[in-house]
């Protein structure tokens, strides 16, 4: 077992990963900038280490700063969390080389799905289906792009092949406005991701957004651990998520769980992973693979019991999984609700000092957050400050314990989307479940 972890992050994730630790007899590291000294993570951690100032590309992005940490810690494995360095393949291979265990998929494998396009041809290779779209990135003869969209089809999405957090994306309904799309997105995706390289896909009108989780040992062994649905978006972001995908039913699951299953055993996949389609008309459409903890991890937790933080260390310590296939059986359904500082009408970012916090509570109800009262919420970072879980038998239990969860949780001092869970909980729509991705967006009129 891995006797000292460095925790590459920050916030709910940090803390997250801080209690797997613990439950695993690790002792941690806490890493930080000076605008998180107060850090929940930071107390409860064994030691912790200033890695530099407020701005994330002095501290959290610094990967050297996070190899000294370990360095100087004596830790030997270093977890990224989700977001900052954790899909960072140049990071991982420098963890590696200076001694040290990553706690991740190969470097390799998360260079090839860091770019999309390499993701989409490995997996295409694999027999996994992707979205109809240009075979690799686009070259600069507007006259063959404008061939290659006509033969896909309009409306087209132009996309940044080194995209990201639902950046890099742009919609195209007519030929006519096809070349200065495609200059826009190259050009914002070069400022945003360094890499002008973009590419073409349909644009589906009507898809859920439906991703398989999975686990993959360093034995050879690998499982699906079933579906989410994170349909509920706003400028492709997730807001809600839940497990499993209302609607789906076990042959559907068994499939395509199977196949993603497959894909990871062919390219040799490790830690743990998701695999994100678009579906529609009941066919999968695989648009990219994360080679990290999602955010939404917990509702695949709630419904398989499997902790899938500890199952990353486990493998990373080069333990084989602790589940077969036939041993993962979903109970009940969960859904999760995403906790942001920001404003809930104009979604502006809220930072501020937390006056008031009481946690829900009760059965079936988790919270992962690192916020406590006096907390000061950082303007430098992500607003999320937070994800509210609920488990029930039934997704109806699992709506009503969430709802009342929801009227129990108190977060003053700062603005939050609370008031926008409470609304899509008691939204028909929602409640009928199976929405598309475009559902809420239409229903605050941003369509
Ligand atoms: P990111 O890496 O930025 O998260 P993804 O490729 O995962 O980007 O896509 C994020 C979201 O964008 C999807 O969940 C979906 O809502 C929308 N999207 C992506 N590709 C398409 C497509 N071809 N057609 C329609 N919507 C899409």
């Amino acid at each position: 077992m891995l006797d000292k972890i460095v925790i590459a992050n920050r916030g709910e994730i940090a803390l997250r990963v801080l209690r797997a630790c613990r439950e695993l007899g690790i002792k941690t590291v806490a890493v930080h900038s000076t605008a998180d000294r107060d850090l929940k993570p930071v107390r409860l951690a064994d030691e912790s280490v200033c890695i530099g100032p407020a701005p994330s590309a002095e501290s959290y992005l610094n990967g050297p700063a996070l190899i000294s940490a370990a360095e100087v810690t004596d830790a030997v494995a270093i977890h990224p969390g989700y977001g900052f360095l954790a899909e960072n393949a140049d990071f991982a291979e420098r963890v590696e080389q200076s001694g040290f265990i990553f706690i991740g998929p190969r470097p390799e494998t998360i260079r090839l799905m860091g770019d999309k396009v390499s993701a989409i041809r490995t997996m295409k290779q694999a027999g996994v289906s992707c979205v109809p779209g240009s075979d690799g990135p686009l070259g600069a003869d507007v006259d063959e792009n404008l061939r290659i969209a006509r033969a896909i089809g309009y409306p087209i999405m132009i996309k940044a092949t080194g995209g990201g957090g639902g950046r890099g994306m742009r919609v195209v309904h007519s030929e006519a406005a096809l070349p200065n799309a495609i200059a826009l997105t190259r050009g914002e995706a070069h400022a945003a991701f360094g890499n002008g390289s973009v590419y073409l896909e349909k644009y589906l009108e009507t898809p859920r957004h439906i991703e398989i989780q999975v686990l993959a040992d360093t034995h050879g062994n690998v499982i699906h651990l079933g579906e989410r649905d994170c349909s509920t978006q706003r400028r492709h972001q997730k807001i809600i998520e839940e497990a499993p995908a209302p609607g789906l039913g076990p042959e559907i699951r068994d499939a395509i769980g199977m196949r993603c299953v497959q894909a990871c055993q062919e390219i040799g996949y490790r830690g743990a992973g998701t695999f994100e389609f678009l579906y529609q008309d009941a066919q999968f459409y695989f648009i990219e693979m994360n080679a990290r903890i999602q955010v939404e991890h917990p509702v695949t937790e709630m419904v398989t019991g499997v902790d899938l933080v500890k199952e990353q260390i486990l493998i990373a310590s080069g333990e084989p999984l602790s589940y077969r296939q036939d041993q993962i059986i979903l109970r009940g359904h969960a859904i999760e609700c995403r906790i942001n500082a920001e404003d809930h009408e104009t979604f502006m970012p809220s930072p501020g000092t937390i006056t008031l916090f009481h946690p829900p509570g009760g059965p079936g109800i988790r919270l992962d957050t690192h916020i406590y009262q006096g907390y000061a919420v950082p303007p430098y970072y992500d607003s999320l400050i937070g994800k509210l879980i609920a488990h029930g038998e039934s997704r109806t239990i699992a709506l009503a314990r969430m709802i009342n969860a929801l009227t129990e949780i108190v977060i003053d001092g700062i603005k939050t989307n609370l008031p926008l869970h409470r609304n899509m909980m008691n939204d028909e729509g929602f409640r009928a479940g199976a929405m598309d991705i475009h559902y809420l967006e239409k229903k605050l009129g941003l369509t």
